[in-house]
């Protein structure tokens, strides 16, 4: 039986284009470099300003332009060979919770543009990413890999940089920097 894994898509395979249509909303020229946080919604300002972002997000699609991560796709299609792939990235968003249909659509429409070797009955859409049991996972947030998963590979984004070695060996986690280290890990 082949080992599973769970991979994670935003900041790990692509970059989307979350920020690009933040700084369109804004009229701003915001890199990922200026953040530390993975939740930047605060530069927005106020509650109700930040509602309004979002039913802008949702009516644009952030992969139509995603940026894919060197050597995401290449390594993936060499790891279907020995694993069982699953992608599994949240697509509720918060605030909006109950108006993120789209993401789902923009994100599995993605995904089957770009990925022929990923199987649809593979893809996992929730938010509640600690529930699996799998072999390997790989995600660029730590509150989403507190599950039963042997291999954690926590992806290096401008959101996790200040997470500390002793944090990563306290949940058994090992930082990766990109898909060659992940590839020496997994397929050696
Ligand atoms: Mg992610």
């Amino acid at each position: 039986m082949k080992k599973k894994i769970l991979v994670d898509l935003d900041y790990v395979i692509c970059y989307p284009g979350f920020l690009k249509i933040l700084n369109d909303f804004l009229g701003t020229d915001y890199k990922e470099e200026d953040f530390t946080e993975y939740i930047i919604d605060p530069i927005i300002g106020t509650q109700e300003k930040i509602n309004e972002f979002y039913e802008y997000y949702l009516k644009h699609d952030g992969y139509k332009d995603a940026v894919l991560i060197d050597g995401a796709k290449e390594t993936l299609e060499k790891l279907s060979k020995n694993y069982d792939i699953y992608i599994c990235s949240a697509c509720v968003m918060y605030g909006v919770e109950r108006k993120s249909a789209k993401l789902f659509k923009d994100k599995f429409e993605y995904l089957m543009r770009e990925f022929p070797f990923i199987d649809p009955e593979k893809i996992i859409f929730t938010n509640s990413k600690n529930i699996f049991k799998a072999d390997v996972q790989i995600d660029d947030r730590l509150p989403n890999m507190l599950g039963d998963i042997k291999v954690k590979l926590l992806f290096d984004a401008y959101h996790n940089k200040n997470i500390t070695e002793k944090e990563l060996l306290d949940n058994n986690i090992i930082r990766v920097k990109n898909w060659k280290e992940i590839e020496a890990i997994l397929l050696k």
